[in-house]
């Protein structure tokens, strides 16, 4: 006798198998600055229309460092560092429904 589908058993399935597609993401946030270059002659010079530098801010060995990105990387990079909020995501939920069968499994064993 085939048992009922759960629900919670179908997310975890569906979440697991979307990981693979999260392998290349990254750690950190992305910043974008905004600063001037320095030369004299340049339009930044207005304050106005000032040069954007992306950046990844990351722990590297526990230190926290800002990475410069290069422009053509950025749109890439920042689909990469939402894979992981996406992969944290998961497995929040992931972890949420094993603890919900956790308890109940356990308050079976008791009764
Ligand atoms: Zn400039």
């Amino acid at each position: 006798m085939k048992s009922p589908p759960e629900p919670d058993l179908q997310l975890r399935g569906k979440l697991i198998r979307s990981l693979g597609a999260l392998r290349e993401m990254l750690p950190g946030s992305f910043v974008e600055r905004t600063r001037a270059c320095g030369r004299p002659n340049c339009h930044c010079t207005d304050g106005k229309r000032l040069h954007s530098q992306y950046q990844i801010s990351v722990l590297i060995d526990g230190k926290p460092r800002a990475l410069n990105i290069p422009a053509e990387w950025v749109e890439n990079v920042r689909q990469k560092i939402g894979m992981r909020r996406r992969f944290d995501a998961a497995a929040d939920t992931i972890c949420k429904i094993n603890l919900k069968r956790f308890l109940k499994e356990k308050e079976g064993r008791q009764a």
